[in-house]
This record gives structure tokens, C-alpha cells and sequence, in this order.
């Protein structure tokens, strides 16, 4: 395993052989019988202890998550709580699995539908939020009283090895939680296509979710995917700008910009554009890139190389189309941490909605900035996009707003404000962002199935 600050090995991590994948799927199924027949009550008491464990381990796995992702501390900090929230709050949803009785069109029979779990689940985890996700995925599925083999990115394994070890430190039974480390298009694969796998959910690229659609088809495996986004934000000639940069920047840069409801093209009218620009510039130019351990630090190193790389040559693609750079599209020095993976904040201009940085997810330290004349412009814009998870809109006019609700067709719309989602909201992504979606009543009800039961007590007939 690589640090991306230093650019250099720390750690060994195994490589998961399908045998493995084979012996954690066999532990997980062996699991589900007894797992799925506790009282959801008494799974939700395990999850808050779970929950509690994880606050009380709050030092020794932010640094973790830094380790082995590069956010900063206090990034990393707010990580752990969230992972803790994930627990928490599906532990108060232990009482809202309920069923239904409808009455039978015959006489002296009821007809039930039944909310089961579907039994071994597999979650396949992205490298972005490597502890929350863990939490966003485990803590509804065992609710509903799945079990699972969790498979954490190849680039970031050990928060999810560290949180599950804190489970089995509260009392979670052996084989309810298994954790694969290796590759995606290897072990991933091989956990997708076993027939013991009985639900699959993904958080990741839109590659990955199609390569998992494509193998859970094998044995008409369900399917939830999360996936990419190019997050739309609109700023409106009525918005108060200050604050707009403000939140354009925080949307887009947090996380060295590697969250998917993040800021990904920023849409400024005409009338307000060069002010929003001349705001934005000292707000970039503040950011500090640097050691994700020191205090003040907001921007820590890329997640790996290959990012690195993969964003440079959006930026340079996007300067061959005509972009012009305005600050950053640049490796800056980071002195002493020379092999690290640093990519500058950087601002684009000139851009066209044609352009290839415009329709990619950049996920990276990029924000591209364009004007536009009207709101019918701004929503075809926001609109002409495969993806469609999250979107931002900027105004004080409530005509405006009614419209964005109705005409922005997005899963997740945030009106004068910006993320993170909520746990008790529902994540979702339209088209190539999603099937399905994570969070709320909605979240869990995706972990668990219906069975129908036709109940006659009248005696055979
Ligand atoms: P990724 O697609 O590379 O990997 C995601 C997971 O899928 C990893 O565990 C990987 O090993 C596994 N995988 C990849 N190919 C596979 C295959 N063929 N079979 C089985 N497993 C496979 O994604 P990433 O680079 O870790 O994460 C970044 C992406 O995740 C971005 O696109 C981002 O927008 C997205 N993301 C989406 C959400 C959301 O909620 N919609 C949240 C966070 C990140």
C-alpha cells in the first residue's frame, strides 16, 4: 500500500485469491440463518455499540484515514463521526421494519407481505471516503439482517479492516461481516458472480457499476449501484456572490475535490460572471496544499497516481479545446514531500459545455467556471449531462427555484446550500449515476425483499 503524501509503500495488504473470496462468502452464508432471525432490535443494540466503539477509536482512525487516503486530519475526523452517524441512525430504524396484512378476496384467509433480508450481501466500496462508506453500506444491511462480504478499494483497505475489527470487539457474530481485500475485476468479479451472493451494492465509477450489472446478470443477482456525477452549479444574477464563491469553492475542493456530489462545473450569469470570478481567484489562491496532518492544511495530496495522472490530462485535454487556465493546471512543490501525489487548485475558463472536462467527472481539484444569459440556458445546460446524482442552485427568486425543482433532473437538487447528504435523506442518482440508492427509509428498504404469504385458515381448500 501506498501513502500518497510521500508517494512511497507503508504497509503490506494481502491480495485476495478467489479462494478467499470463496471461504468469506461460505462464512457469510453460514451466518445469515441465525443473523437474519434475531429480533431487529437486537441487531440495532449491536450497531449503536458499534457505533460507540468506533467515537472511542476516533483518534486512532482518523490518522488511518489519512494514511491511506490523504484528506486532511480534520476531514478525516469528521469522517469518523459520519461513520458513527451511519451506524446510529440505522440502529433507530430497528422499529420501521414492518409488513403488511392486506384482506384476501376469500373468506377466512389474510394475505401477508413480509419484509426479509435478502442474506449475503456484497458491498463494494470506493476509495473516496473509505470508513463512511463502510458505514453507509454495513450499518442498513445488517439492520435488515443481511450479512456481508465487504470489499473495500485495492488503493484504500485498512479502515474497513479497522472497523471490522471494532464489530467483532462488540459482540457481532463471526461470519455476519467479511472484508476481501484486492482487486475489483478479480475478487470483485469473482464475490458478483458466486450464486451465494444474493444482493450486490456498489459505490464507484459508472465503469465498475456496468461491469457488476453485467456479471449479477449471471444469476439475476439485485443490483444497487451508486455511481459517478457531474454536479451542475448554478449561480443566478440575484445570488448574493460572496457567499456563492464561498461554497463553490468548499463544494469543490473538499476532499481535494473527490466527493460525487461535489462541484463539478460551476454556471455563473453573464451579468454577475466577471465578479464571481474576480472573488474566486483569492479564494482558490488561499487553499493550502500540503501535509493532510497539519493543522490548516485543505488540500492533501491525490489518492493515488493514477488520479493524479488522470486528472493532469483532463486539464491538459481541456487547454487543447480551447480552455484557458487561470490559476493552478499544475504539480505545485510541496517541500519535503517532493514524491507526493499534489495536483494545485486550479480554475478554468473559457470552457464550452461540449468539451470533454465539462461531460467527464473530473473528481479532482478542477473547477471549471462558465457563463450563461438566462435560467432556460442554465437548466439545458445543467440537464446535458449522461450523469445525474446531485445538482446546486444559487437564487432568491422562488419562481425560479419551483422551476429547478420540476426541471432539473437530477436525484439530489440542493437549493442555496451545498452537501453532504444526509443520513436519513435519500442518496440517489438519475441515469448513468444509478440504480437505486442509499439513506433513509428508501435505503433500507433496498436491503431487504418481499415475500408474500397466503394465509387460509378455513381448512385445505
Ligand atoms: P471504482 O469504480 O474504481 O471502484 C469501486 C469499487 O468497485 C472498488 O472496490 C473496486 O475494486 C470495485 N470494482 C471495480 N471494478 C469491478 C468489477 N469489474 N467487478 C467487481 N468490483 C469491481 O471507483 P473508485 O475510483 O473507488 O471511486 C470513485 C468513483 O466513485 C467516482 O466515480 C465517484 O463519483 C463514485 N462515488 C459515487 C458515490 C455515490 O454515492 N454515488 C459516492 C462516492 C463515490
Amino acid at each position: 500500500m501506498i501513502n500518497p503524501v510521500l508517494g512511497l509503500a507503508f504497509t503490506d495488504v494481502p491480495e485476495a485469491t478467489e479462494a478467499d473470496a470463496q471461504a468469506a462468502l461460505e462464512a457469510a452464508n453460514a451466518a445469515a440463518h441465525d443473523w437474519g432471525r434475531l429480533p431487529p432490535i437486537a441487531r440495532a443494540k449491536l450497531l449503536q455499540a458499534l457505533a460507540q466503539k468506533i467515537l472511542d477509536n476516533l483518534d486512532a482512525l482518523a490518522p488511518v484515514i489519512v494514511r491511506e487516503q490523504g484528506k486532511p486530519l480534520a476531514e478525516a475526523q469528521g469522517e469518523v463521526r459520519g461513520t458513527a452517524n451511519f451506524f446510529n441512525y440505522a440502529a433507530g430504524q430497528a422499529r420501521s421494519i414492518e409488513g403488511e396484512i392486506l384482506p384476501s378476496d376469500n373468506p377466512q384467509e389474510e394475505v401477508w407481505i413480509r419484509r426479509v433480508p435478502f442474506g449475503v450481501t456484497v458491498a463494494l466500496l470506493p476509495w473516496n471516503y473509505p470508513a463512511a462508506m463502510v458505514g453507509r453500506k454495513l450499518a442498513p444491511a445488517l439492520l435488515a439482517g443481511n450479512t456481508v462480504v465487504l470489499k473495500p478499494h485495492e488503493d484504500t483497505p485498512l479502515s474497513a479492516l479497522f472497523v471490522a475489527r471494532l464489530a467483532t470487539e462488540v459482540g457481532i457474530p463471526p461470519g455476519v461481516i467479511n472484508v476481501i481485500t484486492g482487486q475489483g475485476e478479480t475478487v470483485g468479479a469473482y464475490l458478483v458472480r458466486s450464486p451465494l451472493t444474493k444482493l450486490v451494492t456498489v459505490t464507484g465509477s459508472t465503469a465498475a457499476g456496468r461491469a457488476v450489472m453485467r456479471d449479477a446478470a449471471e444469476h439475476i443477482t439485485v443490483v444497487s449501484l451508486e455511481l459517478g456525477g457531474k454536479a451542475p452549479f448554478i449561480v443566478m444574477d440575484d445570488a448574493n456572490v460572496d457567499e456563492a464563491v464561498k461554497l463553490a469553492v468548499s463544494s469543490r475542493f473538499r476532499n481535494n475535490g473527490q466527493v460525487c456530489i461535489c462541484n463539478e462545473r460551476t454556471y455563473v450569469q453573464r451579468r454577475r460572471y466577471a465578479e464571481f470570478v474576480e472573488k474566486l481567484l483569492p479564494a482558490v489562491a488561499r487553499l493550502k496544499v500540503g501535509d493532510p496532518m497539519q493543522p490548516g492544511t485543505d488540500l492533501g495530496p491525490k489518492v493515488s497516481l493514477a488520479e493524479l495522472e488522470k486528472v493532469e490530462r483532463m486539464v491538459r485535454q481541456a487547454v487543447e479545446q480551447g480552455a484557458e487556465v487561470l490559476t493552478g493546471g499544475q504539480r505545485p512543490h510541496v517541500a519535503g514531500l517532493e514524491g507526493g501525489y499534489w495536483y494545485a487548485p486550479t480554475v478554468l475558463a473559457g470552457m464550452r459545455n461540449d468539451m470533454d472536462l465539462m461531460q467527464c467527472e473530473v473528481f479532482g481539484p478542477v473547477l471549471p467556471v462558465m457563463p450563461f444569459d438566462d435560467f432556460d440556458e442554465a437548466l439545458a445546460l445543467a440537464n446535458d449531462s449522461r450523469y445525474g446524482l446531485s445538482a446546486y442552485l444559487f437564487t432568491e427568486d422562488f419562481r425560479r427555484v419551483m422551476r429547478a425543482v420540476n426541471d432539473i433532473e437530477f436525484g439530489e437538487l440542493y437549493i442555496n446550500r451545498i452537501g453532504p447528504e444526509a443520513a436519513y435523506a435519500y442518496h440517489t442518482g438519475f441515469r448513468e449515476s444509478g440504480i437505486g440508492g442509499e439513506g433513509g427509509k428508501y435505503g433500507l428498504e433496498a436491503y431487504l425483499q418481499k415475500k408474500t404469504v397466503y394465509l387460509n385458515y378455513a381448512g385445505p381448500r
